[in-house]
């Protein structure tokens, strides 16, 4: 697969409007992009370290992704995404080794990125997520 780079942490947070002045007063970033992706249920904020964003998730629904998350689980880290090149024969590859996929194929996900999750119970406990950028 060689990713090559972690592109980013997404945390599930309660609340942006509490957390986006958090990472910019205590960690100096910026926060360069908030984006609603309907299809997650979710609001997210970027910010970058390096090549790497922190993305911070807020369930729109307590239905969704993140509202379940944060009921069972609380706020924190809720998966980590690798960059990848052509993510839909990534997706196949881990599939052939055996692991249990979220995605079958690729989905478009915030940032025009093309996105596609393996089930943690497949890596460890972690949601993982691959993603390609757009040519
Ligand atoms: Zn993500």
């Amino acid at each position: 697969m060689k990713p090559t780079h972690i592109e980013h942490i997404g945390i599930a947070v309660k609340n942006l409007d509490e957390a986006i002045p958090f990472y910019e007063e205590v960690f100096g970033l910026k926060c360069y992009n908030v984006e609603e992706v309907t299809d997650q249920k979710v609001k997210t904020a970027f910010f970058k370290v390096g090549q790497t964003k922190i993305e911070l998730l807020e369930s729109t629904d307590p239905e969704g992704p993140i509202g379940k998350f944060i009921e069972k689980k609380g706020e924190g880290i809720h998966h980590m995404a690798f960059a990848v090149e052509n993510i839909n024969e990534q997706l196949q590859a881990a599939e052939a080794k055996g692991v249990r996929l979220i995605d079958k194929t690729s989905r478009k996900g915030a940032e025009g990125l093309s996105i596609g999750f393996l089930h943690p119970k497949s890596t460890f406990g972690v949601l993982t997520e691959l993603c390609e950028h757009p040519k």
